[in-house]
């Protein structure tokens, strides 16, 4: 359902963060990446996404090439680092935005919004402002605009950072059973080897802008490609 064939990006012409990336994302699939920070990992989500140029390769959505496609029309929902809430709106409002644009009608937009709020724990928060919550509420409310859409493809980038362990512990199992109840295409970045390890069908080890592996979690464990996987990914060899 994503392909990327020879995906390179530079945002100076000179330094490449990614290089000639190929990779293929099965529809349904829950796929991890995971790399240092500042390897690329927040750009790469965003190409997918249609919010930043795509500088060589192509880009295959469905099996059509999406490099120009605009980012409201490639049916995909995206949980951003740093949230980007509306300030001016409240939870509700925000949760609801994205529905409200696509013209969802107001009885279900009400059935969506209550199942979330209940699922994410913001039942209690719908009335409030961003500034009024905390860091873990406000990354919750994020989670929430992306669920709530019900986009096939979904991109989350650090979604569970913020939130304390209880919480995220919580978190990745009710992400993954919604994933798999909506049969979601999900890729998730993550700096959590056991989000990592526990989430992910497969996993993407990224490092200098260059794969360094990809495969199922057992598959890195037992057999990591090199030392940096290795130590990335908490194996013994
Ligand atoms: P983190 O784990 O810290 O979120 P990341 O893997 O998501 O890191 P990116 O945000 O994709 O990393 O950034 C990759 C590289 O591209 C970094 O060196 C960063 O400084 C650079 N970069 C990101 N956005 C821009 C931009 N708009 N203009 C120029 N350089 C950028
Ligand atoms: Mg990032």
């Amino acid at each position: 359902q994503v392909e990327l064939i020879d995906i390179s990006k530079s945002y100076d012409k000179q330094t490449n963060v990614l290089n000639e990336m190929n990779l293929s994302i099965n529809k349904g699939e829950f796929f991890v990446l995971v790399g240092p920070s500042g390897c690329g990992k927040s750009t790469l989500l965003r190409m997918i996404a249609g919010l930043e140029e795509i500088t060589g390769g192509v880009l295959k959505l469905n099996g059509e090439v999406a490099n120009h496609l605009p980012p409201k029309n490639r049916n995909l929902s995206m949980v951003f680092q740093n949230y980007a809430l509306y300030p001016h709106l409240t939870v509700e409002q925000n949760i609801l935005f994205g529905l409200d644009v696509k013209k969802v009608n107001k009885k279900e937009q009400k059935r969506r919004l209550l199942e979330t709020a209940e699922m994410i724990g913001l039942s209690e928060l719908l009335k409030r402002k961003p500034k009024e919550l905390s860091g873990g509420q406000r990354q919750r409310v994020a989670l929430a605009r992306s669920v709530v859409s019900e986009a096939p493809l979904c991109l989350m980038d650090e979604p569970l950072s913020n939130l304390d362990a209880k919480l995220r512990a919580h978190m990745r199992v009710e992400i993954r059973r919604l994933q798999r109840k909506l049969g979601l295409t999900m890729i998730y970045v993550t700096h959590d080897q056991v989000e990592a390890m526990t989430m992910g069908d497969r996993i993407m080890v990224l490092n200098d802008g260059k794969v360094q592996q990809v495969g199922e979690p057992i598959t890195l464990y037992n057999e990591p490609a090199n030392t940096f996987v290795a130590s990335f990914i908490g194996s013994p060899k």
